[in-house]
């Protein structure tokens, strides 16, 4: 079984090719950083969305959920310090391709190749760069005419701010005290005009964001806590563990918000990168909410008779870039029957589909038994019937799209009501009842799972 094969082209091939993911707007030659999820792709996102929401909410009991909206009252930008200090250093390349890039990202390259960061020039064409430029990633529009300066709006560029503001609601509805976390999934925006490497950096995308609230001297403990659990989420969904890290903050790099932060990073072809940050963002949030609003938001102690401002531990994650770091660690290629099978070694629980049900052959009532034992299937997750061309072929579909089982109707399932079971992975084929499946899935789908790609 080979190994690293795996190239940021070869995914974005695999992705175009079998419907994930494309280019939004391709018929007018696309938009920068922007892209479409196609069948597969919604499905396979979908998934990862159950997988994180199954984390905070079904296990465990200190966590609840909430949907606030995009567009929030512009004060609230003021406040969370997004309007003044939410950008990115830019530089542009003042030699042949004039080229825009993060300045911060090109010193964090230098730095981990064990080079001088303050002497980076242009990746692209080794040209000279721009002094740096400080530019808002905030999307700006308006409510009502243009005209009006006042209904100004912004387009969140996180989630979390939402969280916050609607903290003391939370508060007194959930029956909740620090330490408990209110989590969200939903869209930001960001004006990000670097470049983005395919889904890893878009203009918008979803975040899973919780933000958990903690009495102040139990922020390190808690801090700890979620680094550790949003690391092992990763490899519980297969993720090979040394192909993620977690990685600290130089004092530098902190947020205006952050008094630490820890990155958990992949191994993406694109070098070590962010997949998503564990932030302690201390009582920063709810005390500029505090003052903004004009309103105490704070939490009372039984226990001292005390008020007290909880502080924040956020792990704030990305829904493109994990499925990113999903598709890129079970890309793989191997030869079988001197082929080359490309091969998605997805967890089964992301796997868009579950099962797929084939005829051998269109005829002697193999279809009309093969559909039947799909619409069984269904109560298992997605399925798909496929009855066209040859079965290898339909075997290979199904392997790029990281389908864990397919299951084939035959002759001999006419006589004794069994069916071949063949295993993605082994590509081990075995006999089995059909009255057995709905158990024999549901049981696989419910266990741990470890990846077959081999460690670096
Ligand atoms: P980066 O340094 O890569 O721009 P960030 O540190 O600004 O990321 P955060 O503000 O911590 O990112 O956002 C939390 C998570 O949201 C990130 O770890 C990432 O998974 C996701 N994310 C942020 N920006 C984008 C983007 N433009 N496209 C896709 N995902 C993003």
């Amino acid at each position: 079984m080979a190994s690293d094969v795996v190239t940021m082209d070869k995914i974005v091939a695999l992705c175009k090719r079998r419907g994930f993911v494309f280019p939004a707007s391709e018929i007018y030659g696309g938009i920068a950083n922007t892209y479409d999820y196609g069948h597969y792709g919604v499905l396979l996102l979908q998934n990862v969305k159950a997988e994180w929401w199954k984390a905070m909410l079904q296990d465990r009991d200190d966590v609840v959920a909430l949907d606030s909206a995009i567009i929030q009252h512009p004060k609230v930008w003021q406040s969370s310090g997004h309007l003044d200090g939410f950008s990115d250093p830019l530089v542009q390349c003042l030699g042949r391709c004039k080229k825009r890039f993060r300045l911060d990202h090109l010193q964090e390259a230098a730095v981990e190749a064990g080079e001088d960061p303050a002497l980076v020039v242009c990746p692209n064409c080794g040209g000279e760069l721009s002094e740096p430029r400080e530019f808002n990633l905030m999307f700006k529009t308006q409510i009502g005419t243009v005209e009006e300066s006042a209904s100004t709006v912004y387009l969140r560029p996180e989630t979390a701010q939402g969280i916050f503001v609607d903290f003391k609601q939370v508060l007194a509805i959930s029956r909740k005290k620090p330490p408990f976390g209110i989590a969200q999934i939903g869209k930001s925006f960001r004006n990000e005009i670097t470049p983005g490497n395919f889904i890893f950096r878009t203009l918008e995308f979803e975040q899973m964001e919780m933000e958990f609230f903690v009495p102040p001297s139990e922020s390190t403990e808690w801090y700890e806590h979620w680094k550790q659990q949003r690391f092992d989420w990763y490899t519980k969904l297969g993720v090979r563990a040394d192909h993620l890290r977690l990685r600290p903050h130089d004092e530098d790099e902190l947020s205006h918000y952050s008094s630490r932060t820890a990155d958990v990073e992949y191994l993406f072809p694109i070098g070590w990168s962010e997949l998503e940050g564990v932030a302690d963002r201390g009582d920063f949030d709810l005390t500029q909410h505090s003052k903004g609003a004009k309103t105490k938001i704070e939490v009372y102690d039984e226990a001292t008779k005390e008020r007290y401002v909880p502080h924040v531990i956020e792990p704030a994650a990305g829904v493109g870039r994990a499925t990113l770091a999903f598709l890129v660690d079970a890309y793989d290629e191997e030869e079988v029957e001197g082929d080359v099978r490309t091969v998605l070694r997805l967890h089964p629980r992301l796997a868009p589909i579950k099962v797929a049900v084939f005829p051998l052959v269109k005829k002697d009532g193999q279809p009309e038994l093969a559909k039947e034992i799909r619409d069984t299937l269904r109560r298992v997750g997605q399925t798909e019937y496929d009855e066209s061309g040859a079965i290898g072929k339909r075997y290979r579909r199904q392997d790029e799209i990281g389908t864990p089982w397919c299951v084939t109707v035959d002759h001999q399932t006419l006589e004794d009501r069994t069916v071949t079971v063949r295993d993605r992975d082994s590509l081990e084929q075995t006999r089995v009842p059909i009255d057995e499946l709905v158990a024999l899935f549901a049981g696989r789908l419910a266990q741990d799972w470890v990846s077959p790609k081999p460690q670096d």
